[in-house]
């Protein structure tokens, strides 16, 4: 049911100009990405991402309709009117150092960028990036046993980038039948940024925030943990880069966060805002703001469009705003 009024969505927004759309009243548009690169990057599979030419078009397209406004923006402006967009990178990846911020900086983009405390410094990898190179090996020479094995722990090869954080262990065994080596892959690869790199973002301008310990499924776990995963990993970005604004992005999504726990975060001074990654949307919590998925398939403009118009269309039947 729930795709019936996004195609619509899309074949209005076919007929719509950007000023029609963009220029009417709309929540803070807060697109985000996680990174950008011009390789095929084998432990992501779970997400596309751009080309530098791709997303650099797609830059220039935000700045024809909107002003590039930094993190505060937000603190000072709460009821701001004009059209703005703040940008945003999940997971902490290196590209984010070598690719995305030079872009940025050359254009006078600001952005924020959200890491994972568990992560930084090539310390462990995402599960689902675990996942992916399993997936990479297992499409590029097909193994019985490990096919077996996935069967065993109810797991299948066209799920397996859905795999939990629960069952990590499962990748981990599974990497070790296939000859994949996670510890070698972090060392040599090195996917993420150092705290060096981090800190060098943060003297370049930008803004720092946290994206939890270790990327879990927050709709899986009780709040007590959800807690942690949120006060640790900004206590650690707090310690380590002295943000201006303590910002923390949900990973994945904030589905499964109660408003009890939001308005806590704000109470207690542990975070200045957090985001979540409903799209275009207001929030009934003043202080959690909503990102736009920008790495989805198919034509950006027009995707862009369908959602100012999908928002339009909840805003009619009163479900423009996200409770928690
Ligand atoms: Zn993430």
């Amino acid at each position: 049911m729930r795709k019936i009024p996004r195609f619509i969505s899309k074949q209005i927004g076919r007929l719509m100009s950007e000023k029609m759309l963009f220029e009417s009243p709309a929540p803070v548009f807060l697109p985000f990405y996680h990174t950008v690169s011009n390789k095929k990057l084998p432990h992501i599979l779970n997400y596309p991402y751009r080309n530098s030419a791709e997303f650099e078009k797609e830059l220039d397209y935000f700045l024809t309709w909107f002003k590039p406004v930094s993190l505060d923006y937000f603190v000072k402006n709460p009821k701001a009117k004009e059209k703005v967009f703040h940008l945003s990178f999940d997971d902490g990846l290196k590209e984010c150092a070598e690719i995305i911020a030079p872009v940025l900086i050359r254009k006078g983009v600001p952005a924020t960028f959200f890491v994972n405390s568990g992560f930084a410094d090539n310390q462990k990898l995402f599960h689902r990036y675990k996942a992916s190179l399993i997936l990479n090996e297992l499409t590029e020479k097909p193994n019985r046993e490990a096919l077996q094995f996935l069967g065993k722990h109810a797991l299948n090869k066209a799920d397996i980038l859905q795999t939990e954080l629960s069952k990590s262990a499962v990748l981990d065994e599974l990497a070790t039948l296939l000859g994949i080596n996670f510890s070698e892959f972090l060392k040599t690869k090195n996917p993420y940024l150092t705290t060096t790199q981090i800190s060098a973002l943060k003297r370049q301008g930008f803004t720092i925030g946290a994206h939890s310990e270790n990327h879990p499924e927050f709709w899986k776990i009780p709040e007590e943990k959800q807690f942690n995963e949120i006060a640790n990993s900004m206590n650690w970005v707090v310690e380590n880069f002295a943000p201006e604004i303590k910002s923390f992005a949900f990973p994945f999504t904030d589905d499964g966060v109660s408003l009890n726990l939001l308005q806590k975060l704000k109470s207690e001074n542990i975070c200045d805002l957090t985001f979540g990654t409903a799209g275009l949307k207001y929030d009934e919590c003043k202080t959690h703001l909503q990102r736009y998925p920008a790495e989805q398939n198919g034509n950006f403009r027009l995707n862009l469009k369908a959602e100012w118009v999908y928002f339009k269309l909840r805003k009619m039947v009163g479900k423009a705003t996200v409770k928690h």
